[in-house]
């Protein structure tokens, strides 16, 4: 199995080698969008990140001129169903003015048991149609991954496509970069289409594919992460599979920390009964001891949109002394605590927890109904 890399991560890979790539920004929301067009500069495309090809074709991606425009497209491809992906972030990217459209590739000739260099210029369409279509269009060369590409390979391929003479040489470094990426990267397919020609005889990367032999993972720790990037989405969801929370982040900015699922789906709702906004749902879990209240607080802390944190503990194998301890240690770490933090105790020796919090660290209220409605006002006075 391949693990295949968004264009932008492949763009990354590519341009860290020296392949020119366009300027380019990640967004995951309108205004991030619209942002990062102004920053680049008009015009831009704005393309949706999702693993499939023929994005254009199916409308996920889009040039614009303008603000207006770069609005418009942003949001109707955010969000958007691609192919049966949901579109979650677009790349926005300077557009190239080209004047033709070339292919390069990369993969594994499963026939001959080598890889293969490819060339065309027939450019910017599916390749597998130009291969059933018109096949001498795609120039091929053989490797032999003892030795490596050799220089005269890439160039005889992209003599043999019938590559303009004024840029062969930039296209022939650009595949035997690609070359030298797929074998040092465990690449199973690296992939440029279109790599774009412009008027003044330049060669740019419009796209980029990466796909990368999944067996090998353990020795690309960097391509590795990406992928967990990709997946995940979430870095906060990310730190919570590895702090072993159950975890969803939400839109609000009230941070909510509990023990037991009922319990913290409880404090969601009477966040929201006192007009708060829940920033996310934590569930510590039972046996919360002192450092998993740390992990706990370091989840919701590192959230940028959380205002105000409220702790809701039962305690039951948890002990509310320990968890008090716990609380105190993770704060006492802070010259400054990030964001005001309510806590409620109750069930096994809650009055000792009580007793054990430190006052000038944190807010103490006896009922539920207290700290939530504290919470809510200090992330309110945040906002004022
Ligand atoms: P794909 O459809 O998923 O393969 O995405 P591409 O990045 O390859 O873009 C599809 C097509 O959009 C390209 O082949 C171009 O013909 C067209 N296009 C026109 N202008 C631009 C531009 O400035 N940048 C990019 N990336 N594509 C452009
Ligand atoms: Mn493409």
């Amino acid at each position: 199995m391949a693990m295949k890399l968004h264009e932008y991560q492949a763009k990354q890979v590519f341009a860290d080698a020296g392949i020119p790539t366009p300027a380019s920004q990640l967004a995951s929301d309108v205004d991030g969008a619209v942002a990062a067009a102004e920053e680049i500069g008009y015009p831009v495309a704005i393309k949706a990140q999702v693993q499939v090809g023929g994005r254009g074709k199916a409308g996920g991606i889009k040039l614009v001129d303008d603000d207006e425009e770069a609005r418009e497209a942003a949001d109707e491809i955010l969000g958007m169903d691609l192919k049966g992906y949901h579109v979650d972030r677009v790349l926005v990217e300077g557009a190239v003015d080209f004047t033709d459209e070339l292919y390069v590739g990369i993969t594994m000739d499963r026939g001959e048991g080598k890889p293969v260099a490819m060339v065309s210029t027939k450019g910017g369409v599916n390749i597998e149609e130009v291969a059933e279509e018109d096949p001498d269009a795609i120039a091929r060369e053989h490797i032999d991954p003892a030795f490596g590409m050799h220089p005269y390979q890439a160039r005889k391929a992209v003599y043999d496509a019938g590559v303009d003479k004024a840029i062969a040489r930039d296209v022939s470094s650009v595949l035997t970069t690609l070359y030298d990426l797929w074998e040092n990267r465990d690449g199973s397919d690296a992939e440029i289409n279109p790599l774009m020609v412009t008027a003044d005889d330049e060669v740019i990367a419009a796209d980029a594919v990466m796909n990368i032999d999944e067996d090998a993972l353990f020795r690309q720790p960097e391509l590795a992460e990406m992928e967990d990037e990709a997946a995940g989405g979430d870095e906060l969801e990310q730190k919570a599979d590895e702090y072993g929370f159950d975890y969803v982040r939400l839109e609000g900015n009230v941070g909510i920390i509990g023990n037991g699922a009922g319990l913290v789906m409880t404090t969601l709702d009477l966040v929201d009964y006192y007009d708060g906004e829940p920033a996310n749902f934590l569930d510590v879990g039972g046996g919360a001891k002192a450092e998993r209240i740390a992990n706990a607080l370091d989840m919701v802390f590192s959230d940028d949109n959380v205002d105000s944190v409220v702790f809701n503990i039962f305690g039951g194998i948890t002990r509310g002394d320990e968890v008090a301890k716990g609380i105190n240690e993770a704060l006492e770490q802070f010259d400054e605590i990030p964001k005001p933090v309510v806590v409620r105790l109750a069930g096994t020796n809650w009055e000792e927890g009580m007793e054990i919090l430190n006052e000038d660290l944190v807010t103490v209220e006896q009922t539920l109904e207290d700290a939530v409605e504290r919470t809510v006002a200090y992330a309110e006075e945040v906002n004022e």
